[in-house]
């Protein structure tokens, strides 16, 4: 297995829950971490956190759905770094509401940070790792890709569409060297559901550091390997499949 020794990785909504856990598991694998968020104050919290304990990191405020936005952080990641290696699409929204509440605007905007935004950031991101000779793209979805359940539609169709874009990256990318991979993970212990069903058992959540230890496995495979999905889900998830 390689490390991820003299790689940078970027990796989006690294600010907390699942993105931190990435951050820091990716960190101790070797890695040059960058954690962007739309939220500077945690990402910046997050690298503080790593370098603390030796590893090498910085952060930069980043809105995914921005395409100036996105452009920019991948232009000064590669201007300071000099190269982009791995791009990790994390970051994610949702809202607890029916189909018919939703608002039109709501919908847009969970669309654009969901599936827009890994759209926006692989674009770029793609375009320097074929230039550099390879890369890594890894695009977390979710079990909300598989299946559905009620008040989460805008959410459902991002995570489905994410799922297809993932796919059709991998399609592109793989014949200039350029690995995409969907890791597809189900219900962790994070604030993206214990703030929003406080009465939700924590048991039956994963740890979101075996979700990131995961991402790490996926990035430290052989050149040879290609993993286009993977899925990892907690042993009590109990409404799959
Ligand atoms: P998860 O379970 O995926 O970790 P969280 O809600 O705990 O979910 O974390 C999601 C992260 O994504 C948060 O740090 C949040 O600030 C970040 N985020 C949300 N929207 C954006 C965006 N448009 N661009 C970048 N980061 C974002």
């Amino acid at each position: 297995m390689s490390s991820l020794e003299s790689k940078v990785a970027m990796v989006t909504g690294g600010g907390q829950g699942l993105g931190e856990a990435i951050c820091r598991s990716l960190a101790r694998a070797g890695a040059t971490v960058v954690s962007a968020d739309v939220r500077e104050e945690r990402a910046r919290a997050v690298a503080d956190a790593i370098r603390a304990e030796g590893g090498q990191a910085s952060a930069v405020r980043l809105d995914v759905a921005s395409e100036e936005q996105a452009t920019e952080a991948i232009r000064r990641i590669v201007a300071e770094r000099g190269r982009l290696d791995v791009l990790v699409n994390n970051a994610g929204v949702d809202l607890t509401v029916s189909v018919e509440d939703l608002s039109v605007a709501d919908w847009g905007r969970i669309l654009g940070v969901n599936l827009s935004g890994p759209f926006i950031m692989s674009k770029h991101a793609m375009k320097e790792m074929r230039s550099q000779g390879g890369g890594h793209i890894v695009n977390i979805v979710s079990t909300a890709a598989k299946r559905a359940w009620p008040n989460a539609a805008a959410y459902h169709a991002s995570k489905w569409g994410l799922l297809g874009l993932s796919h059709a990256l991998h399609a592109e990318a793989r014949p200039h060297g350029v690995k995409v991979t969907a890791v597809v993970a189900g219900g962790m212990r994070t604030p993206f559901l214990l703030d929003r069903f406080p009465d939700l058992d924590p048991g039956v959540l994963q740890d979101p550091a075996n979700v990131a230890e995961t991402v790490r496995f996926v990035l430290t495979q052989p050149d040879e390997t290609v993993i286009p999905e993977v899925m990892v889900i907690p042993m009590r998830e109990t409404s799959w499949p």
